[in-house]
């Protein structure tokens, strides 16, 4: 489609960087800040909550200060009325050669109070003269990559798109609510939203118009996900586990190594229930690290076998399922069930093999990679599957499950990342929630400690007292695409360093970059104790289980968000023994992250965790570089900050759904039409289930 002013290169541009095509998509692509340019403050009057503030000064003496990775730029910024520090955390060659000491500049950021300072990270810088190039009020701010930022497709330039496809549109905007809704809760119409989400009148103004795009947003996400579910138990039958039978008795009776926590039991009663009901079973089952899924997992699977029917488990990573295909196998042992473990490493004259065993029903538990969704595996009577650590999966693979029978397959996805329950009936609406929230008994938990990076001989020292127990140690390094040479650097430093501290020991490495083939060969080192020391990048993360692994040392602990913190922290006190956590950093921290620190400290609860995590996260804040995993395509609306939206626009939803399942009735043909649409569109296409 044609945008004013934009020819097909840029228009390409604009299609592979941020998805736009039409006008519309355009008028959707909002500035993620704002800044008020009616207002410039006085380094006095600056305190510790505002958010991105104008300030007017000048630079003074950039520095080069700390080591490695904590390596920065600082630079004072002063006016008449006192100084601030600014600091960079990048660019530090080219930065001093941008701005020049006596030139006044209009500096945007948000300040945050170090110690007793107030400091800028990241500031953006201006002359005045540029500065003042037809701006006033408050501006939007457009997101731009670095590819569209090379092809001119600044923010400004943006901005004049915008300009100019609203003056071509007829006015006003096709409205997307029925005026009902709209007197219901409140809100302004699309064309005022539209045009003042990009220029806003005043503050007042900007607030409406967000309020209404973000409602909407979440209304239709809401009456999509409630048209799903509906759809859901409406259609698509399941199989029916009518009995428990052997399998499941037998193991119950004589096989389980300990007594189920009554979270584990109550969990089994619900899949159970669930799957004789005649309906497919989607359940997500949400237990923190260590709680004993993959029992749970295995008792659901016994169930599939004693009515006849195969199960599988499909695993995010080789090692992984690998570890299942043990366990699991050691668990079973005696009981004549057929288990088998296909993954990409398999070899061909196995997997030949194997294939006509999985398909004749021989084979009655397969556990597996992404391996197991290929069209060339075919199952007899596939009635259960088994998906762990879902947030590595996505819902596309999942969905391709659901080919593999004429009747879908029962669904347990198993995750570990531990979401706040109201999130997670937004982001998986679609699916039955469970819950393990007990651990079971006799765990210590894990002790953790913050330290700062400099005192660390102590600590190597403690940690020898480990090794010479016969102890395993992870050390993890931070990643980020962004400095991703700079990581890597400190890492391969790091793991030098460990080896010439402990050279009686075997020390192991591994990170995102390595193949996997080899990744998968250090691993299994360390889970078999040939090596007694891993250090790693957060490539660990996800569900590895080596019990006799009792300490966690967090390099740049202040890089990292709290959920990752904790996924890190659950790969030890998997045993008996007491296990640690010790989280390093740099001695000069933000708020947030002192915070972040201290938490990590006080609880082991991910739950309450998560709740944090959601609270402490907010936009510009430069310590949060590696965030939650918690992610959701959506362009205005926040799950964590705008809750009571969430509600809202979910009992709307309900209330014309309940009234109106098929949106039939004229009222609301407009929100049929824009839902159609929205459907077809991509980002919706992540909730699709069938
Ligand atoms: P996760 O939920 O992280 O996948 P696992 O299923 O790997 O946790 O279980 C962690 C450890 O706890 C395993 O060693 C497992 O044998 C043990 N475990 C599971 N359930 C119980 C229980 N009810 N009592 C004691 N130990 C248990
Ligand atoms: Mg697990």
């Amino acid at each position: 489609m044609y945008l004013p002013g934009v020819g097909p290169k840029k228009a390409e541009t604009l299609l592979k960087e941020i998805h736009v095509v039409s006008w519309e998509d355009m008028l959707y692509y909002f500035p993620y800040k704002y800044i008020d340019r009616s207002k410039i403050f006085k380094i006095r009057e600056i305190d510790g909550n505002m958010p991105f503030i104008q300030l007017k000064g000048k630079i003074r003496g950039f520095e080069q200060v700390g080591e490695k990775s904590s390596r920065r730029l600082t630079a004072a910024f002063y006016d008449d009325t006192g100084s601030i520090e600014l600091v960079w955390f990048r660019m530090l060659k080219q930065i001093p050669d941008m701005y020049k000491p006596g030139v006044e500049y209009i500096l945007f950021g948000k300040p945050t109070l170090f110690g007793h300072r107030f400091t800028v990270a990241h500031p953006e810088l201006e002359t005045e003269n540029k500065f003042y190039e037809g701006e006033v009020g408050i501006q939007g701010q457009y997101n731009t990559t670095e590819r569209m930022k090379n092809a001119f497709l600044h923010s400004r330039a943006l901005q004049k798109i915008i300009v100019r496809i609203l003056e071509k549109t007829p006015s006003p905007l096709p409205e997307t609510l029925n005026g009902e809704i709209m007197d219901t809760v409140r809100v302004i119409s699309l064309d005022e939203a539209i045009r003042n989400i990009h220029f806003p009148k005043s503050a007042d103004w900007l607030r409406k118009a967000q309020y209404r795009l973000k409602f909407e947003e979440l209304f239709y996400l809401q009456l999509h996900i409630l048209q799903v579910t509906k759809y859901r138990e409406k259609r698509l039958g399941g199989w029916r586990f009518e009995r428990v039978g052997d399998f499941f008795n037998h193991f119950y009776s004589h096989h389980l190594p300990f007594e189920l926590t009554n979270a584990q039991k109550r969990v089994v009663r619900e899949i159970r229930k669930d799957t004789n009901t005649g309906k497919q079973m989607n359940r997500l089952l949400q237990g923190d690290v260590g709680s004993g899924k993959t029992l749970v997992a295995l008792l659901s699977l016994l169930l599939a076998l004693d009515n006849g029917f195969q199960g599988a488990i499909m695993a995010p990573t080789e090692i992984l399922a690998t570890q299942h295909y043990e366990t699991i196998g050691r668990l079973v042992a005696g009981l004549g069930i057929e288990v088998a473990l296909l993954t990409g490493s398999t070899r061909k004259k196995q997997r030949e093999t194997m294939l006509p065993n999985i398909q004749n029903g021989e084979i009655q538990i397969l556990i597996g990679t992404h391996a197991l969704i290929e069209d060339t595996v075919t199952f007899k009577n596939l009635g259960l599957v088994v998906v762990d650590e879902q947030h590595r999966f996505g819902v596309a693979q999942r969905a391709k499950l659901w080919k593999k029978n004429r009747i879908p397959p029962h669904v347990l996805v198993m995750t570990a990342t531990p979401i706040p329950r109201t999130l997670a009936m937004t982001l998986y609406g679609d699916l039955d929630v469970s819950v393990i929230d007990e651990l079971p008994p006799g765990r210590k938990p894990v002790k953790t400690f913050h330290m700062y990076s400099e005192k660390r001989k102590n600590l190597y020292e403690s940690v020898r007292k480990q090794l010479q127990e016969g102890r395993q140690v992870y050390i993890v390094y931070p990643l980020i695409e962004e400095s991703e040479t700079m990581d890597l650097k400190n890492l391969t430093e790091g793991f030098e360093i460990i080896r010439e501290i402990y050279p009686e020991y075997k020390v192991g490495m591994v990170h995102g970059k390595m193949k996997a083939a080899d990744k998968e060969a250090e691993m299994q080192k360390f889970v078999s104790g040939e090596t007694q020391i891993m250090v790693a990048t957060t490539v660990i993360e996800v569900g590895v289980n080596v019990p006799n692994a009792t300490v966690m040392i967090i390099e740049n602990a202040e890089r990292f968000g709290l959920s990752q913190l904790h996924q890190l922290r659950g790969r030890v006190g998997r045993g008996a023994d007491q296990s640690l956590c010790i989280l390093l950093t740099r001695y000069e921290l933000s708020e947030n992250t002192r915070r972040r620190m201290a938490i990590m400290t006080e609880t082991n609860d991910g739950f309450v965790i998560a709740e944090e995590d959601l609270k402490l996260r907010g936009p510009g804040d430069i310590d949060g570089t590696q965030q939650s995993g918690i992610t959701l395509d959506l362009k205005i609306a926040d799950l964590a900050r705008d809750g009571q939206i969430v509600s809202l626009a979910r009992d709307v939803a309900y209330n014309i759904l309940n009234e109106d399942p098929l949106l039939e009735k004229p009222k609301n043909k407009l929100m049929k039409l824009q839902l159609d649409k929205l459907n077809r569109q991509r980002q919706m296409g992540w909730f699709m289930i069938s």
